[in-house]
């Protein structure tokens, strides 16, 4: 197992739509892969990782939900479509490309995936709340799109400049030479 690098925001591979999983040609490296995902992940205590931020042209992710006196919620998703949402909700969201930084963002409360799991099998989630939010948010990335993408317009400009400065320091960093990630610096947009 091994940490890998999440690319930051700036890296083309975040901006454009993953290639369809085939999953017997993936088989072999799956869990190899997936192990390396979640360590990531993990490390840097995100709450999702999509194959793209690891600088991988794939349509899988993994999501880890912290739980109250639970393990957490882990889940892989190979070949994810959202089919269905429901409700509004504006909650806050980071990314692990876009360290340290916040923003509230307009998602659905309710969501139907479909997707295959690490085995290759066919499922079906329905998820709300913080677990829909987060595979909102990792299907976006599968599609290219970043979360701040999704902000109003006006959040978007004005977040620009400080965008500017944090990308140049973000590209530094390197999550696979780290033992512990030093605190971010946390940035929300007015
Ligand atoms: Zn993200």
């Amino acid at each position: 197992m091994a940490i890998r690098r999440i690319c930051k925001y700036g890296e083309k591979i975040l901006e454009k739509k993953t290639r369809k999983v085939n999953f017997a040609e993936l088989k072999k490296s799956l869990p190899a892969l997936l192990a390396d995902m979640f360590e990531t992940m993990n490390a840097v205590g995100g709450a999702g990782l999509a194959a793209n931020q690891i600088g991988l042209d794939l349509r899988l992710a993994v999501i880890s939900i912290k739980r109250e006196e639970e393990e957490p919620l882990s889940i892989v998703i190979i070949n994810p479509e959202l089919v269905e949402k429901s409700g509004t909700m504006n909650e806050e969201e980071g990314c692990l490309s876009f360290p340290g930084l916040f923003a509230k963002i307009r998602r659905a409360v309710k969501v139907k995936v479909r997707a295959i799991n690490e085995k290759g099998l066919p499922i079906e989630i329905n998820a709300e709340g913080l677990f829909a939010k987060a595979l909102q948010h990792e299907i976006d990335h599968l599609d290219g799109v970043v979360f701040i993408s999704r902000l109003p317009l006006l959040s978007r400009l004005r977040l620009k400049p400080a965008l500017i400065k944090l990308k140049s320091r973000w590209k530094k960093i390197d999550e696979s030479k780290m033992a512990v990630r030093a605190p971010a610096q946390v940035v929300k947009p007015e």
